[in-house]
């Protein structure tokens, strides 16, 4: 896992606005790669550059990104937890980036010094591997984004291969030190870099960085040392949630390599329209049709809430437009203790079909108005403004 604490901020680490477009963030991000690349630092300051050099390409990595970038945005390094590097690095496009920085290639380097130690001499890394993450999604009402749930999540992962414990080889069967890199998992590897001669090293192909030659693979796994396993996962939706959110059930990835630990389980949240309310963050509005004796005279009204049913006061004289709020009957905030709004749109309905009697009492009604019509002022967009400015 990688280091959350003293991690700087992406965007300070290059130097450029929270609003930079991609090609602000990848002239930045070339010109740091250019003083910081570990192969032009001083013999003794090489180590202090590749973690320079790290720092920037990792915030270039995610900024350049769309989707890692909107992931930051939103939840910062939190919003990264979970990445491998592998993950991280995967869209960037070194090529594109060393490009015109003199000489042939140069960015080959890149990986070893991302991927590799932070000495200059790097290490291809036999050890470990953390599982891969699972992607998922799930449908819940918002009812039950409102009230939190507890849902059934069915998956499909890979686990440890329980036949062999993940060491690929039958059990009791021989196991064999690799020839070729003497059981490190490693080889060294002398090249000409753009830079200079570099060293690298790297994965032992003959046991693909095991150190091991299996004589006879695990029959379960078939020499993988994983299986697939199909399980039902209980995930506590909290309050609150909206459609795009993910949730993190950690170490319910894939098994990882070698030893190394779990994935995580990401679950992406989708939250199905309402027949009565449309939502907003944590407003939601509804809107109640009444008629006009009732906008003229004055009533009080049943207003579904996400929580049951509230009584609404309709003031004489009410027009069609008016909004009314209903202080924190919207949905809760997540990780917050306030709630949102609801938000209530008054339609007068006026009838479609008058018999004869309605027809004569409404004729009588305009005899004694004089035929006026009362002055109707503002606008319903006026009257929703108001509403939602001056609460
Ligand atoms: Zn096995
Ligand atoms: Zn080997």
């Amino acid at each position: 896992m990688r280091k959350l604490a003293e991690k700087r901020d992406y965007y300070e680490v290059l130097g450029v606005d929270r609003t930079a477009d991609e090609k602000e963030i990848k002239k930045a991000y070339r010109k740091l790669a250019r003083k910081y690349h570990p192969d032009v630092a001083e013999e003794d300051k090489k180590e202090e550059a590749t973690e320079k050099f790290k720092e920037i390409s990792e915030a270039y990595a995610v900024l350049s990104d769309e989707e890692k970038r909107q992931r930051y945005d939103q939840f910062g390094h939190a919003g990264m937890d979970g990445f491998s590097n592998e993950d991280i690095f995967r869209n960037v496009n070194f090529e594109d980036i060393f490009q015109g920085f003199g000489g042939g290639g140069g960015f080959e380097d890149i990986f070893d010094i991302l991927f590799g130690g932070s000495s200059r001499s790097r290490h291809y890394n036999a050890g470990p591997r953390r599982g891969g993450d699972i992607y998922t999604e799930t449908t819940i009402t918002l009812e039950e984004a409102a009230s939190g749930v507890e849902k059934d999540i069915k998956i499909r992962h890979d686990v440890l291969c329980p036949e062999c414990g993940g060491s690929r080889a039958e059990p009791g069967s021989e196991v064999e030190t690799c020839p070729v890199c003497g059981g490190t998992g490693q080889r060294k590897q002398i090249r000409q870099s753009l830079f200079g001669q570099v060293m690298n090293v790297v994965q032992c192909g003959e046991c693909k960085g095991t150190g091991k030659i299996i004589k006879e693979p695990c029959h379960n796994c078939k020499g993988k040392g994983t299986v697939k396993e199909d399980k039902t996962i209980s995930v506590k939706i909290p309050a609150g949630v909206e459609t795009g959110n993910r949730l993190r059930v950690s170490g319910e990835g894939h098994a990882g390599d070698l030893g190394g630990g779990n994935g995580d389980l990401y679950v992406e949240i989708n939250v199905k329209p309402h027949k009565d309310f449309e939502r907003d963050g944590a407003n939601l509005y509804y809107e109640k049709q009444i008629s006009f004796v009732q906008a003229s005279l004055g009533d009080t009204v049943d207003i579904p809430t996400i929580d049951g049913a509230v009584e609404l006061k309709i003031p004489a004289g009410t027009q069609s437009g008016t909004v009314f709020r209903l202080k924190e009957k919207g949905m809760p905030q997540m990780r917050r203790s306030t709630k949102g709004n609801l938000y209530v749109t008054i339609t007068v309905v006026v009838p479609q079909k008058l018999n004869k009697e309605q027809q004569k009492l409404l004729r009588k009604f305009a005899q004694i108005s004089g035929d006026e019509i009362s002055v109707y002022k503002k606008g319903i967009f006026d009257k929703v403004r108001d509403a939602i400015n001056n609460p």
